[in-house]
């Protein structure tokens, strides 16, 4: 027998989609038109830098336009191609729509090793990036708002934000060009950690439903789960640091572009992280097993495995010695379609990407929001709902005046109740409210069709019926 080819990343995000769309009553047209993407652009562009011209090439992928603008990060990577962007692309609409974060999909890439370049060249590279995309109107706060991504981060969205001002002086919008900016330049307050932040989320949302948990072969809290996480990056590092610091999770195995770590006994994130930042890898770190072929740790036993560092690193080849119960998609595409199917075979458990890592795109839709409505959430009500709180708790204090030492307000419970929401805690409401409404459209089509094998094929259902009403809507 020939041996199964692996398909390109948007092949298999295509197979995929294929398969829940065979469960769907579309009409044919309609799912031809949501699945393939409607178009992408190549720039070419130079730079003169270091006394000569460098010619880089970028990319800017507009998947479906159901609902406008479209949304999706910008990544900095020599593994940047067409055939990525567009399965990013496409990956991003399915993902708006899982989340009702109210946009189309798209998404962009430059090929550019970002750890060649100093400060200043990145800065020219991404403002002549972002000079060819807005004026092809490829970045513009009512059509396409980029993000961060691999390889990019809040300075390289600042930069992109003040090249798109430069351009349209007089739009008083132009800052929701681009989400994921720094705070003083029209960010959010928790944008940051909002992918990382969602993956626990999504975690703890999981561990809620009995159920789910014993298909997984899994049973308790996520306290004491032993937890391995590939790419201690910006997704990475604030998922493994939120599930070990506040739920109890024990990260055993920290997989890195240099190597891997590998502790039984439990890793410090926040030390390896340091270590990383100052030595450029995971080498060298004290305390820890270090293995150089560093993707053999994704195959140690395991609870939860969370691929957080690029797409493709489970595969036909070492899908079937994959030693998880359950597997977080943090990144996009890190499961192959082949094997995808050898780990349903083996009762792995797999929380689809473009649910597990929407937390980036949630709290960019309330920072969209936030520049549009030019006003801080939670900036005119916080104090009058701390003021209103106090009136409950000074009558409380009469009472308690009145009835002796009977009870009494502990200072923990009053400092907590007197706190108004700011901005941090109005986002993170807002982000674990939309994982967990999430979750439970995906998992009751889970449960309750025989012929939904998997909470993926149940998160295409959900999203792609969305996306089908919204073009029916609009006389598709
Ligand atoms: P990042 O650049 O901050 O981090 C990526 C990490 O992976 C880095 O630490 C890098 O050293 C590491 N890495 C690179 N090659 C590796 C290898 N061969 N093996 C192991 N680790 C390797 O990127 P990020 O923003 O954290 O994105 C990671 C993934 O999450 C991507 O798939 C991205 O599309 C997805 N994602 C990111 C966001 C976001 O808000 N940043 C949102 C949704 C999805």
């Amino acid at each position: 027998m020939a041996p199964r080819q692996e398909p390109s990343f948007r092949e298999s995000v295509d197979l995929m989609f294929n398969r829940a769309a065979a469960l769907m009553d579309l009409p044919p047209g309609l799912e031809e038109k949501i699945r393939v993407c409607n178009a992408t652009y190549t720039v070419r562009f130079g730079v003169r830098l270091r006394g000569t011209i460098q010619t880089f090439t970028g990319y800017r992928s507009v998947h479906s336009e159901h609902m406008e603008p479209v949304k999706g990060g910008i990544r900095f990577s020599m593994g940047v191609n067409q055939d990525e962007v567009e399965a990013l692309a496409a990956l991003m609409t399915y993902k708006c729509s899982l989340v009702e974060a109210p946009f189309g999909g798209s998404k962009g890439g430059l090929r550019i090793d970002p750890r060649q370049y100093d400060e200043h060249e990145l800065e020219l590279i991404t403002r002549r990036f972002a000079y060819e995309l807005i004026k092809r109107d490829l970045i513009n706060p009512s059509q396409n708002v980029p993000a961060p991504d691999m390889g990019t981060s809040e300075r390289e969205m600042a930069w992109i934000a003040d090249q798109y001002a430069r351009m349209h002086t007089t739009d008083i919008n132009s800052r929701a060009c681009v989400t994921g900016k720094p705070l003083n330049a029209g960010g959010i307050a928790g944008r940051v950690e909002a992918t990382g932040r969602g993956v626990q989320y999504a975690a703890q949302e999981f561990f809620r439903h009995q159920e789910d948990k014993a298909r997984a072969g899994l049973q308790g809290t996520l306290d004491g789960k032993r937890v391995i996480v590939q790419g201690l990056g910006n997704v990475g590092y604030h998922a493994a640091k939120f599930l070990s610091e506040l739920d109890g999770a024990k990260v055993t195995g920290i997989i890195e572009h240099d190597g891997a770590l590998f502790n039984p006994a439990g890793l410090d994130v926040e030390a390896v992280r340091n270590w990383i930042v100052s030595h450029g890898g995971v080498t060298g770190f004290p305390d820890a097993a270090h293995t150089a072929k560093g993707t053999a740790v994704l195959e140690e036993e395991c609870d939860i495995l969370i691929p957080a560092a690029m797409e493709g690193v489970i595969t036909l080849e070492n899908a079937h010695r994959i030693n998880a119960k359950l597997i977080i998609e943090a990144a996009n595409g890190p499961i192959t379609a082949g094997a995808d199917d050898i780990l349903r075979e083996k009762g792995v458990v797999i929380i689809p990407d473009m649910y597990a890592n929407a937390g980036g795109v949630t709290v960019s839709y309330f920072e969209w929001v936030k520049n549009l409505s030019h006003i801080r959430f939670g900036r005119m009500q916080r104090r009058d709902e701390e003021s209103r709180h106090q009136l409950i708790v000074s009558e409380l204090e009469r009472l308690d005046q009145k009835m002796g030492d009977a009870w009494s307000l502990t200072p923990a419970f009053k400092e907590k109740y007197l706190r108004g929401a700011g901005e941090l805690e109005l986002v993170r409401s807002g982000l674990d409210d939309t994982m967990r409404i999430a979750y439970q459209a995906m998992r009751e089509v889970w449960l309750s069709r025989d012929d939904v094998p998997d909470l993926r094929t149940a998160a295409y259902l959900v999203s792609i019926d969305r996306v089908a009403a919204s073009y029916r809507a609009k006389g598709l």
